[in-house]
């Protein structure tokens, strides 16, 4: 093998790192617990590839969970960066460059009449639900289970048994009252969500959704899913919310909007539209998001939205990612996606491969993927011992069996095929794998 699996730099970063931080990480699947070993601390990208504190370099199938989408490092979206924090790095005042971001989005995506800037995705998905309510005057939210929409306190709730039960609180520290007016249903069910709002007329402000749900895996929308989404929305005074943090700019130019033109009410922004800085966003309609402190009464502000640096890096990002870079990440991807099924079914490797445009993720078991309980029925301990040997071959997956796989403009042929070079003693890794 071309790479030692022994990360000893990288383990007394995490020991250091476990004695100040809870768990060693500043975000919980960093720690590698779904999967076991040392997480691998990186000191710099470049293009497709990554360097861990051992001097390792890895091919990147994560791009730091999306947003890298033109790769580590890109010398136009840095240059932006560095021009911009020559000027300083915030102002707390209004600034153009947040202006032509907004513009950007409004120009890219039509149902977004007006945007408001913030500083992630959690954030973002939080004051669309606020707003939402507020617009509405209605408390309850209907959610699916396996999507994820950040830590939001409402939002982090589980269907407990039954098809459209009340959430349950999924983590300590939210209440039952948090979490009580979320409605949890099962993903691709338009029947649960038909009896949901036949079940509390009049009472439910919005339905939210991953556009394309990326994180229980890849798992797209059934035909029809999302129009029926808004379709119920319209005719119960409901809003449609979608949520594209992690598709926006990502599945096209357009993000997945641009792929099944279904028009939200409002929607959610954040990675790719960040460029790799803590920057995100919620827009749609004016009518709606006039209602948004100061032009409304519904309260939402934040001391860092709109930065300077994170919007120059965002706005540079995006405007490199015009449809000819959108043909490259979905065509690299194709390539990779063949790879990746080819060699696990030539190891006789029972795997599904699921696909949202440039994003996909492969599940451990035959049937399809429609929801979360089909998802968990996947044998996840076949995709710890593809991840591990992936690893120590130098190619960098997502640390869970849960989890899209991302690529960007800079896999070129050369990541591809170290990536080809790794995946048959992967799969084999799989194939022999036990429970
Ligand atoms: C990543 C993600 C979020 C949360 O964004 P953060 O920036 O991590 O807070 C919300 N929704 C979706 C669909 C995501 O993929």
């Amino acid at each position: 093998m071309p790479y030692s699996y022994e990360a000893p730099v990288s383990q007394t970063l995490f020991d250091r790192a476990s004695l100040v931080t809870p768990g060693g990480v500043n975000s919980p699947v960093r720690a590698f617990r779904a999967v076991g070993g040392t997480p691998r601390f990186m000191v710099s990208g470049t293009g497709p590839y990554l360097t861990d504190a051992d001097g390792r370099e890895y091919v990147d199938l994560v791009c730091s969970w999306g947003p890298m989408i033109l790769g580590h490092s890109h010398p136009e979206v840095i240059a932006a960066v560095q021009e911009a924090v020559s000027r300083g790095t915030s102002f707390g005042t209004p600034g153009e460059g947040e202006v032509a971001l907004a513009e950007e989005i409004v120009a890219r995506v039509a149902p977004v009449e007006q945007v408001r800037l913030v500083s992630s995705g959690t954030e973002a998905t939080m004051s669309a639900i606020r707003l939402a309510r507020g617009f509405t005057g209605r408390a309850k939210v209907v959610k699916f289970a396996g999507c994820y929409h950040g830590h939001v306190d409402a939002l982090l709730a589980a269907a407990g048994s039954g098809v459209a039960t009340f959430g349950l609180p999924d983590t300590p520290g939210v209440t039952g009252a948090q979490a009580g007016d979320t409605i949890v249903l099962p993903y691709n069910d338009l029947d649960a969500v038909r009896r949901a709002f036949a079940a509390h007329p009049g009472e439910i402000a919005c339905v939210i959704t991953e556009a394309s749900p990326g994180n229980m895996g890849v798992v797209p929308p059934r035909d029809g899913f999302n129009q029926g989404l808004k379709d119920l929305c319209a005719e119960n005074g409901a809003l449609y919310v979608s949520d594209e943090v992690m598709t926006g700019f990502r599945t096209s130019k357009a993000g997945w909007y641009g792929v099944d033109g279904v028009t939200p009410d409002l929607m959610t922004f954040g990675k790719v539209m960040g460029g790799g800085f803590p920057a995100a966003a919620f827009g749609g309609r004016a009518d709606v998001m006039a209602h948004l402190a100061p032009a409304g009464p519904v309260y939402q502000a934040g001391t860092l939205s709109g930065n300077p640096v994170a919007t120059a890096a965002g706005l540079a990002q995006l405007r490199l990612l015009d449809d000819a870079a959108y043909e490259k990440v979905n065509a690299v991807s194709r390539e990779i996606q063949g790879l990746v099924s080819e060699a696990l079914t030539k190891e006789g490797v029972v795997h599904r491969l699921q696909t949202a445009s440039n994003m996909f993720s492969v599940f451990f078991t035959g049937a399809e993927v429609v929801n979360y309980d089909d998802a968990k029925k996947q044998e996840a301990f076949r995709f710890t011992a593809f991840f591990h040997s992936m690893l120590a071959q130098g190619v960098y997956l997502p640390p869970s069996a849960f989890e899209s796989w991302f690529v960007s403009t800079a896999h070129d042929e050369r990541a591809v095929e170290r990536i080809a070079a790794a995946l048959p003693a992967a799969a084999r890794a799989a194939a022999e794998a036990t429970a």
